[in-house]
């Protein structure tokens, strides 16, 4: 047993297997091969035990530099095919400037947006201005104000939401009526498009926040036509000339006499179809003359003065403008929904 010849050759073999080695993965395997547990190197040590004793150090020395050698070589070879690799993947990493850029999807304006914007681009045509109004209201321009005492009984019909004892989350955008009021001298022609919350279950024509627009218009000799002159104008400018409008009695506390307005049916024209329930009508907004009550809370002279008030559903709007039958696909913020509008 020559050991030391043994060293020999595995330093031969090793040199020339790592000057032909190409890729990391080779020289992985070749480390196992010489360094590794199993390897080469540690079977001259393991074998050290059959050899006389004078001879053991020498080998054990030489056994060790050669471990050093081929230690010193595979890190060599390491930091070599380590950059060849980097620059072949620049090389492929490289940017092709003339290649298209990634399309950046930009946001669109919500549905609901879009019909408010415009409904008042047309009350501005008619010489109305913009109002807003807090969503957290008071009960009292929620309620009071608006003719609806405590105990009334149309404040069972709207879930309300309650913050505390006195204040809320408006029901309706009506409050605007008040406070405008409150706040300027006649004539007043304002519209007030706002969110407004109720404690409704979601379904596909409930959502528990929706949006209205409320209308106001208050001066001397403000009758019941200018009320239907407005409303014939406005459904024209929104769904076209040939639409039939017509009013059918009412009850809202803050107006009397109060009408529902309905439009004829945008599918079917009046013939009836599952849209309008077979009606051939839809329903599209609550009207009325402004209660002489609410005047007076408001501080206007209600014996000179009158007005009309009206509340659209932004919300059914622009469900019945685009032909989407859930309410709830509103407020989803799906953007395979919004990205068609
Ligand atoms: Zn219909």
């Amino acid at each position: 047993m020559d050991l030391l010849n043994d060293l020999k050759k595995i330093e031969k073999k090793a040199e020339k297997e790592l000057k032909e080695v190409a890729d990391l993965d080779k020289l992985e395997e070749i480390r196992i091969k010489y360094l590794g547990k199993k390897g080469k190197i540690q079977s001259v040590f393991s074998q050290m035990g059959k050899i006389n004793a004078e001879q053991r150090p020498v080998v054990g020395k030489e056994a060790n530099i050669l471990k050093g050698k081929i230690e010193n070589w595979l890190g060599k070879h390491k930091e070599k095919l380590e950059k060849k690799a980097a620059e072949a993947r620049f090389k492929e990493e490289k940017i092709d400037v003339t290649l298209p850029g990634a399309e950046v999807k930009s946001g669109r304006e919500h549905p609901l947006t879009l019909i408010t914007e415009e409904l008042e681009e047309v009350f501005i045509g008619l010489g109305f201005t913009i109002a807003e109004g807090p969503e957290v209201e008071s009960e009292y321009y929620n309620f009071e104000a608006l003719n609806i005492p405590e105990h009334h009984p149309a404040r069972d019909l709207q879930d309300t939401l309650y913050i505390d004892d006195n204040y809320l989350l408006r029901t309706h955008t009506s409050p605007v009526q008040v406070r405008t009021m409150q706040s300027q001298e006649p004539p007043v022609r304002i519209i007030a498009p706002g969110r407004v919350y109720r404690s409704d279950e979601l379904d596909a024509s409930h959502s528990p926040i929706f949006h209205q627009a409320e209308g106001l218009v208050v001066d001397e000799d403000i009758s019941f036509s200018d009320l239907k002159g407005t409303i014939e104008l406005i459904v024209e400018a929104l769904f076209g000339k040939n639409r039939e409008v017509r009013f059918r009695p009412s009850y809202f506390p803050f107006t009397e006499p109060s009408a529902e307005v309905d439009v004829s049916c945008i599918v079917c024209g009046g013939e009836g179809c599952p849209l309008c329930s077979r009606t051939g009508w839809l329903e599209i907004m609550g009207a009325g003359m402004v209660h002489p009550n609410v005047l007076e809370m408001s501080g206007y002279d209600k014996d000179k003065y009158s007005g009309f008030a009206f509340g659209i559903g932004l919300d059914r709007l622009a469900l019945l403008k685009y032909g989407i039958d859930d309410i709830r696909v509103l407020y989803e913020n799906d953007q395979r929904f919004l990205h068609q509008f």
